[in-house]
């Protein structure tokens, strides 16, 4: 890489003049100047009962020195939308990367996938976090099966790379939000460029124990990463799949591997305690969300709304009046809808439109006033 990182970083600052409406694809179209070679290779794992599981991945090189970009994918087995963000990916860095590697894994946890589950180790809880794939780095060749392709993505692909974006999807009900590194300042520089509306800053802590989350993985290596929980698990959304894309055209601008300067959304929301206000149910009944204000489709997660307007009403069960939600504030909605005890996205009743006073409608977070 010719240019210092210190200068890349620089362009984080400059963002072009924000349009109201944000369009991906005026970035993603352009000139073709390169045509660099895409190749699929797979990592191959042999499983505790002698079976062989190969996970594929694409990488395309530029042919020139520079960064090593990796996108991992589907790390939980529902979360699946960065599937299709690095399919595009590879299509825009054949075509486009003057600098540096890609590697684009799209179907981490494949056995999660095969059996459509947040992982395979869930089972019958569906969330068993410790034995989750994402806590399973740097793998062991000798371990239990996830440990196992962990560890050959590793050597295959993750120990190669110097920047990393870890792409996930939470419930539909939650806006696209990057969860950006606050005090690493490379890694930030990363989640700072990418295209969701919201974004939230942390630190991620060093671990106690052998095995780490991919994060604490890369961190430890030094390399810089940034991560993305994109709206919607179990399904496959353009909108999405645009901002995933969006966000790694941005970070590979950022990094000087495609040419021109990261495209930023305005407003970007930066979520905290303090810009969050929660809206809850003033009454028990039947929720119905409210038209946005074309009138062409009912509000959903990361719409705008004003304060004082109405973004559903309440089918009153006690004596069928109509009982209307207002938003308190004026701001864009970071939750919108019910879930109502948490994973609904794979259990109908969670998402039922019955709610109880009290319970949770809406979050919506106000941009910082400067
Ligand atoms: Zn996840």
């Amino acid at each position: 890489m010719k240019k210092s990182r210190r200068g890349l970083l620089k362009l984080t600052g400059i963002g072009v003049a924000g349009t109201e409406i944000w369009q991906p694809f005026t970035i993603i179209q352009g000139k073709t100047s390169k045509n660099n070679r895409a190749i699929v290779d797979s990592a191959v794992a042999t499983l505790e009962d002698g079976s062989v599981i190969s996970i594929p991945f694409w990488r395309v090189d530029s042919g020139k020195d520079g960064p090593s970009l990796l996108l991992i994918a589907a790390q939980h087995g529902n979360e699946v939308q960065g599937a299709e963000v690095a399919r595009r990916f590879k299509e825009i860095c054949a075509n486009r990367i003057r600098a540096g590697s890609v590697w684009l894994i799209p179907m981490a946890e494949l056995r999660g996938i095969r059996i459509r589950r947040y992982t395979v180790e869930s089972q019958p809880d569906l969330r068993v976090q410790d034995k989750a794939f994402h806590r399973s780095w740097p793998g062991n060749p000798d371990g239990n099966d996830t440990e196992r392709i962990a560890y050959t993505l590793d050597q295959a692909v993750v120990r190669h790379c110097s920047h990393a974006m870890d792409m996930h999807c939470w419930e539909h009900v939650n806006a696209a939000e990057t969860l950006a590194e606050k005090d690493n300042e490379s890694s930030r520089a990363l989640g700072d460029v990418t295209a969701t509306r919201f974004i939230s800053y942390r630190n991620t802590s060093m671990p106690k124990s052998e095995n780490m989350s991919f994060s604490q993985l890369v961190l430890k290596r030094g390399a810089s990463f940034t991560v993305m929980e994109l709206s919607g698990q179990y399904q496959m959304q353009e909108r999405q799949v645009l901002m995933g894309l969006s966000s790694m055209v941005n970070i590979a601008k950022l990094l000087g591997m495609i040419e021109g300067e990261p495209e930023q959304i305005k407003p970007r929301v930066v979520r905290t305690p303090e810009t969050s206000h929660e809206l809850h149910a003033p009454d028990s009944g039947i929720f119905m969300p409210a038209l946005q204000r074309d009138k062409k489709r009912t509000l959903m997660p990361e719409d705008f709304v004003e304060e004082g307007q109405q973004i559903g009403h309440i089918i009153r069960e006690s004596d069928l009046v109509t009982v209307p939600v207002i938003a308190p504030v004026s701001g864009y909605m970071w939750l919108y809808g019910l879930c109502h005890w948490g994973l609904c996205d794979d259990n109908l009743p969670a998402q039922h439109p019955y709610t109880e006073e009290g319970e949770l409608i809406a979050v919506i977070v106000t941009e910082k006033t400067p």
